[in-house]
């Protein structure tokens, strides 16, 4: 039920996205517009005032559209940036400057100041703006990564060529694996605002996929998506759709035999590998709509009808609507819950599917009234879940006798469950550790649900 709220909501967004521009425009007015723009990305916006910003409807024109460009740039990106910014008292602001000239006489289409945070554009360009973006980005990064480690490691990525070339030098037999742009071999610098410009305007980099995967410019991509995560503490630099996630190759087995029709993938994403996110962590509530799926599966294969068929209709006396249906005992067969009301225990937004762990004792909330549906989910929680599934599907079959060499980090509720599931195989360590703090990625899940399909299937 959460998914499809959700879905209907950012389909809502979205079209808001497009058409409240207009509407936004029509009802209100420069200093209001302004103000919630800079407001929403914590940026100041300034103009230098000629032809093409002198009235109000100009300038409306270009914040919608820097609003717009900012909207692309990954939350979890700009929020630590912006932080860390104002930690050093400075404020970040785009300033538009329709008549922009550089000291050598030549106009600039747009130039990063970084002693005042200041990104200057001559227009709205989009891939000019990420340009200038990631310049901020670099500049930020010599500060909390260490300028000398991220240089040593960005030009190590150069198979020895030298910057310097300059764009009418760009050799593309020569530099196509190391250079994204001719702009990318003047310096480091130019490098590192191509490549974000590159990889998070338009498309273009899902259009190149195929030709940069594995090329030094891809590598430099991934060194900026993970010098941001370790030094911002950012999220992610680039949406996955831009960069997409291959499987890890342990993984890719599971991920493309997947199991059958009666599995929802939809979690996971398309079946097409390459807009997925299988290095992230999973959250706690879609790892139990993978769980349910899974168990659907089984009892699909088992009993020829599916886990449960729950609905939703209006309480008068609740005023809402409360989820209600059949559940099926994936053991036996049996009806557990025959056309009756699914208990809602918690008081957070989750979906059916965790109505339905929950019902079947797979899994509980962080306390008793709250499930913590985005929370990120451990290994050991995960092993604790996946026990519980376990006991529930009936699954017999210990395959081996594990002590991991980190079980004094368990905790002490986790350790009959990650014991449960190093026994019977359903999850390994590495290197004979389990690492139980560590989060739980998608592909983890992945593999993890295809092996207690396989393991029943039989
Ligand atoms: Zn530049």
């Amino acid at each position: 039920m959460k998914q499809r709220i959700t879905s209907v909501l950012l389909a809502i967004v979205l079209l808001c996205g497009i058409m409240c521009g207009n509407a936004f425009a029509a009802s209100q007015n420069l200093s209001e517009i302004r103000a919630s723009v800079e407001k929403q990305y914590s940026v100041k916006i300034e103009f230098v005032e000629n032809e093409s910003t002198e009235t109000d409807a100009d300038k409306i024109n270009y914040i919608l559209e820097i609003s717009n460009h900012l909207s692309r740039i990954p939350s979890e990106l700009h929020e630590p940036l912006v932080a860390h910014l104002k930690a050093s008292g400075k404020t970040v602001k785009i300033r538009i400057n329709p008549q922009m000239i550089v000291l050598d006489g030549h106009t600039a289409l747009g130039t990063y100041d970084h002693s005042n945070a200041r990104i200057t554009l001559i227009d709205t360009d989009e891939y000019v703006f990420f340009h200038e973006y990631g310049h901020m980005l670099h500049a930020v990064l010599n500060e909390k990564y260490g300028a000398t480690k991220l240089t040593n490691e960005w030009t190590a990525l150069n198979g020895g060529q030298k910057y310097g070339a300059g764009e009418s030098n760009y050799d593309q037999s020569v530099y196509s694996n190391m250079f994204i742009s001719g702009r990318s071999t003047v310096n480091m610098g130019e490098d590192i605002a191509e490549i974000f410009a590159g990889f998070t305007s338009q498309v273009w980099v899902r259009q190149k996929y195929e030709t940069l995967n594995g090329t030094n410019i891809w590598k430099k991509a991934m060194l900026l998506e993970q010098a941001g995560k370790s030094a911002l503490n950012a999220g992610r630099v680039f949406f996955p759709t831009y960069v997409p996630q291959m499987p890890s190759p342990w993984a890719v087995d599971a991920i493309d035999r997947g199991f059958g029709d009666n599995f929802d993938r939809s979690v996971l994403g398309s079946k097409e590998r390459d807009i997925l996110l299988y290095q992230e962590s999973i959250s706690r509530g879609e790892f139990c709509e993978f769980l349910v799926s899974t168990i659907n599966a089984v009892s699909v294969n088992r009993h020829g009808k599916g886990l449960y068929n729950i609905y939703y209709k209006w309480s008068r006396e609740n005023m809402t609507w409360v989820p209600c249906g059949t559940i099926n005992d994936p053991k036996t067969g049996n009806t557990l819950l025959n056309d009756g009301l699914l208990p809602e225990p918690y008081t957070d937004g989750v979906s059916t599917e965790v109505l339905i762990a929950s019902y079947l004792g797979v899994v509980s909330g962080v306390s008793d009234s709250f499930f913590d549906y985005y929370g990120k989910i451990t290994r050991e929680q995960a092993a604790v879940m996946l026990a519980r599934a376990c006991e529930v599907l009936g699954y017999a079959g210990d395959v081996n006798t594990v002590t991991p060499t980190d079980s004094d980090s368990i905790s002490p509720w986790a350790k009959a469950g990650v014991d449960y599931v190093m026994r019977t195989g359903i999850m390994t360590g590495s290197d004979g550790a389990f690492s139980p703090r560590q989060t739980y990625t998608y592909e983890q899940a992945y593999v993890t649900l295809v092996r207690i399909y396989d393991n029943l299937a039989q």
